[in-house]
């Protein structure tokens, strides 16, 4: 084989992606990105559906690197829409000359670690070879999307749209009959936009969600002009907070706040705080009974919304804590239910069946007919991406067999038997549980120091070892059974698809006591990974 071409292999185009790609090679290295789409962006090149949004401030949902882009880049939205995200990417993309290192149409499905050689060998689904001395992981936490078991679907005279995979020319369902599968961040922000103009809406769902509305608003000049002015200060705000979000919980418990004033505090996070409404105190994601009163006052506000009796219970979340699932942010979702245009169908008591021609047939038999039917049905998520590929790391040790009774990291970058490869966002780190752009960006900080001292060190191998990453594992563990979260079935706990082993896959300590731990582990001399030469 022909020596490689390339330091590092960077798998996936998006947020993480890019931003590994930049920093690496403005540090020297020669670095190469394979993206399975036909474009940029990751998540914000697929999630094209109506009402798409990030649910964190655009401000903090966006690089901290350049001060110079912080500087040039016009945020228009609280809540950016998809199109604005992805014409910033395209933006960072351009100003940074990303695009003569990124790969299009390259989805990696073998990667083989060549221990003579210390090479990963990659191949992808067209038969291409690329091999580089590290490899980068960069393929999203909900990047695979999940397709609904469906009988029926080739008999369906009607339109079949996923959220994640959205046409990008323009869908109008004026006048159309529109069926809902799924009540996630996806199904909950279309919703409101599709009862706008389909004839009917119809929302199929199995488990009502938590979620607060996001206020959403254009962002004023004036507004726009103060960031720019406290820039740097609003990150380290950031990188202070425990999810990212800028701001910290208040510090009492819930319940030692007397009633009025704790109700007054949930009203002005539910007026404002966005996804930001779950640290309105420490303790509702570690306290049942701070969480009962957070849920039992968003079970208020639904009831206050909602007219019909029936649609109300149905949409009122009672078999999980509040945040135990990702909540959601929405724009006028449970009001959506008041119009005439609207049904909801409760898919826990009688099942979907399968489509026929002209729509949904229920098991109890009845009918419900449709024009366009819309999946959004989510992702196989965290390690979903990571599992597709076929991952052999040394001794022939597949990462699917490793992973078989649930992911197992170091810190959430490197696994043990697979040598230079590292994980961005991924299990073992917080990964979905707080601002994701900020996870992404340490990380690849991290890697990119690693790769630093290596070459300090002389070494050209890193591997996590099985001490560092079964007490990781035991320190996760630790910190989840300290939390609520593994009190409702999601996508943290692997349960949104049949037969993935049930295992709390993220850390839950916050933001800040992760930061301090990576710090210490590089104040150790990177302590928990083996190097070639010490
Ligand atoms: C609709 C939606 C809204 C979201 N909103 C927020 C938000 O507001 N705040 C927040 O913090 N997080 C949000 N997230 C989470 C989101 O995943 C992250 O914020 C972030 O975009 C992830 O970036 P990434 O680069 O890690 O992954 P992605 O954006 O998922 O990119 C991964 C890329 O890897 C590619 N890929 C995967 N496997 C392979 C392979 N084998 N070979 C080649 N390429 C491959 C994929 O095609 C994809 O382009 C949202 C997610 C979704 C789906």
């Amino acid at each position: 084989m022909a020596p490689p071409q390339h330091d590092v292999i960077v798998i996936g185009a998006g947020f993480a992606g890019l931003r590994a790609l930049h920093t690496l090679r403005s540090a020297g290295r020669r670095v190469a990105v394979l993206e399975a789409g036909d474009g940029i962006g990751g998540v914000w090149y697929f999630n094209r559906y109506p009402g798409a949004r990030c649910d964190i401030e655009s401000y903090d949902y966006s690089y901290s690197f350049s001060s110079e882009l912080e500087q040039e880049w016009r945020w228009t939205q609280r809540y950016a829409t998809q199109p604005e995200i992805l014409r910033y990417i395209e933006h960072v993309a351009d100003r940074f000359d990303l695009h003569r290192d990124v790969h299009l149409g390259r989805r990696v499905v073998r990667a083989q670690w060549d221990e003579a050689a210390g090479l990963w060998e990659l191949t992808t689904e067209g038969g291409e070879h690329w091999a580089a001395a590290f490899v980068i992981w960069a393929v999203g936490n909900l990047s695979t999307t999940k397709q609904p078991e469906l009988p029926g679907q080739a008999d369906f005279r009607g339109r079949i749209l996923h959220t994640a995979r959205w046409p990008h020319a323009d869908v109008d369902v004026t006048g159309l009959r529109v069926g809902v599968i799924g009540t996630g961040s996806s199904g909950m922000q279309s919703i409101p936009i599709l009862a706008g103009t389909a004839a009917h809406l119809t929302v199929f769902q199995r488990t009502a969600n938590f979620s607060v509305p996001a206020q959403h608003r254009a962002i004023s000049g004036a507004e726009d002009a103060a960031v720019r002015a406290d820039y740097p200060a609003r990150r380290a705000r950031v990188l202070a907070s425990p999810s990212g979000l800028g701001f910290r919980p208040r510090r009492e418990a819930t319940v030692e706040v007397p009633e009025a004033e704790r109700t007054a505090i949930f009203e002005q996070a539910w007026d404002g705080a966005g996804f930001g409404f779950g640290l309105a105190f420490r303790d509702l994601l570690t306290d049942q009974s701070a969480n009962d009163l957070a849920a039992e006052f968003i079970r208020d506000k639904i009831a206050q919304i909602v007219t019909d009796p029936t649609t109300r219970e149905l949409l009122t979340p009672r078999d999980h804590p509040f945040g135990a699932k990702r909540p959601v942010v929405d724009d006028g979702y449970y009001a959506t239910f008041n119009r005439d245009n609207v049904s909801l169908i409760d898919i826990r008591t009688d099942p979907i069946d399968r489509l026929d021609a002209s729509g949904i047939v229920l098991a109890s038999g009845a009918t419900h007919a449709l024009d366009v039917l819309v999946l959004a049905t989510g992702f196989d998520a965290i390690t979903g991406s990571l599992l597709r590929p076929d991952i052999v790391g040394r001794n022939g040790l597949s990462l699917r067999q490793k992973w078989s009774a649930g992911p197992i990291t170091y810190l959430g970058l490197g696994t043990h038997g697979f040598p230079n490869m590292f994980t961005i966002a991924g299990p073992g780190s917080p990964g979905l549980l707080i601002n994701v752009l900020v996870g992404i960006e340490q990380h690849v900080d991290w890697i990119a120091d690693l790769l630093a001292d290596m070459d300090e060190r002389g070494a050209t191998r890193v591997e996590a070892t099985e001490a560092a990453e079964r007490d990781w594992g035991a320190h996760l563990l630790a910190r989840t059974e300290q939390t609520l979260y593994p009190k409702a079935r999601s996508y943290y706990m692997g349960d949104e698809v049949p037969g993935k082993p049930r295992v709390f896959m993220l850390y839950t300590g916050g933001l800040r006591d992760y930061r301090r731990i990576l710090a210490e582990c590089v104040a150790d001399s990177y302590a928990g990974f083996e190097f070639d030469k010490d």
